[in-house]
């Protein structure tokens, strides 16, 4: 049984627009926009959100001359915003004519993502997937080959049916699926390879909508080859149902070592924020340890011993605070992003908790005197009372990083 993460998987480092993937780099956050690409400024501002929640590539639709044509002027428009992060363009059936006619979109994107199933079909799948591998070349970009299982190469998955039926040990249908996947994904990056892009310009994702599949395509990926990997679970769905099962998919796959770059392929609610699927991938690899992007808040679940709304609104001030201030904490402060902080409903758990934490503060529960102990470093420091703890809990956790990560500290 694997307790901590186990030692990552050894693969080729990609560059993609200046963020490295794999390699043993620390795993990279994606998303991607829901904006019509052709919608330059719409697209840029999505973008540039996505980017500012802590996106380190974003992927954008490129589905047609139009959305081809924005996309230098994207470019454009987030360079006035001063976001640089690397851009992705994805590219189905027509990804080889786009690319081609639209040499201002094929430079300034950080790299093509392709899915074998449907860059083209019979005699002319070969001849656009080797065109979109040339255009790669000739502008110095990585590529992406993304198969999904919703759009499976189904010559190749028919060809693994027959000689399964065939076999004298015939396997079940959904493992010969799990084959064809990981063949098409292979055989696609070694027909890359053969004409000429290096296997540090290659990604590959393999993805599927359940959990079980997820865990087994990509272990039987790791085992199979060197390219960096993409986890994803597509088609996660809403809400949290989409972020358990991603979780529970990609958390398996990560504590094994497998993955270089992860998506969180949330459906939103309609007019939701789509940067929850940024928030989730960095939720996902704070809480097992694989990356720190900004201070943690522990906090019990509150029960029968909290029956005001007070600590449950702390919480969430808490919460909110580190967020909005993330952006100014980080160019600030640097390290902060380690911190730990403790908001308890009660004295059960309350003072333990927030010993172990930076700062904790354990408010009162039903019956208890109205005090609210703050503990710092281990130690009580103070005890708040009255109707302003949060806001004075805010500010002593504001006092508190200044002197722990201001410049006063680091001199
Ligand atoms: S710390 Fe107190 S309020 Fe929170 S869950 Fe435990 S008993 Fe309930």
């Amino acid at each position: 049984m694997l307790t901590s993460p186990a030692e990552r998987r050894q693969t080729h480092a990609v560059n993609v627009g200046g963020v490295i993937v794999g390699g043993g780099a620390p795993i990279v956050v994606q998303s991607m926009t829901n904006t019509d690409t052709a919608d330059a400024e719409g697209t840029a501002r999505q973008v540039a959100a996505l980017a500012r929640a802590g996106s380190e590539i974003v992927r954008i639709t490129v589905d047609r001359d139009e959305s081809a044509k924005a996309v230098p002027l994207i470019r454009e428009k987030l360079a006035k915003m001063r976001v640089s992060v690397p851009i992705v363009g994805d590219f189905h059936y027509n990804g080889h004519t786009l690319l081609a006619e639209n040499p201002a979109c094929a430079e300034a994107l950080d790299k093509y993502r392709i899915n074998p199933g449907n860059v083209g079909f019979k005699d002319k799948k070969d001849r656009q997937f080797s065109a979109i591998i040339d255009l790669a070349l000739k502008h110095n970009k990585p590529v992406r080959i993304g198969v999904n299982w919703g759009s499976l190469d189904q010559e190749l998955l028919t060809h693994l049916m027959d000689q399964n039926a065939k076999s004298a040990t015939p396997k079940p249908a959904r493992s010969v699926m799990h084959e064809a996947i990981v063949q098409s994904a292979v055989l696609s990056a070694e027909r890359a390879e053969e004409l000429g892009l290096g296997g540090d310009r290659i990604i590959i994702s393999a993805k599927v909508s359940a959990v079980q599949d997820l865990i087994a395509v990509y272990s039987m990926l790791a085992e199979r080859c060197r390219y960096a990997l993409h986890l994803g679970l597509t088609e996660a769905g809403m809400g949290s149902k989409g972020i358990v099962a991603s979780s529970a998919a990609m958390g398996i796959v990560l504590q094994a070592g497998i993955g270089d770059t992860i998506r969180y392929s949330l459906t939103p609610e309609p007019g939701g924020d789509r940067t929850l699927e940024v928030q989730a991938a960095q939720e996902l690899l704070q809480t097992m340890g694989l990356r720190t992007f900004m201070p943690i808040v522990a906090a019990c679940p509150g029960c029968g011993r909290t029956t005001s709304t007070v600590f449950q609104e702390l919480a969430r001030d808490v919460q909110t605070m580190i967020r909005e201030r993330m952006p100014e904490w980080r160019a600030r402060y640097p390290g902060v992003e380690g911190l730990n902080l403790a908001v308890m409903g009660c004295i059960v758990n309350g003072p333990g908790e927030s010993k172990h934490a930076d700062i904790g503060i354990s408010l009162p529960g039903t019956g208890e005197q109205p005090a609210a102990p703050v503990f710092i470093d281990g130690r009580k420091a103070m005890t708040l009372r009255g109707p302003n703890i949060a806001s004075e809990f805010k500010t002593i956790v504001e006092d508190y990083i200044e002197k722990r990560y201001g410049t006063k500290a680091a001199q």
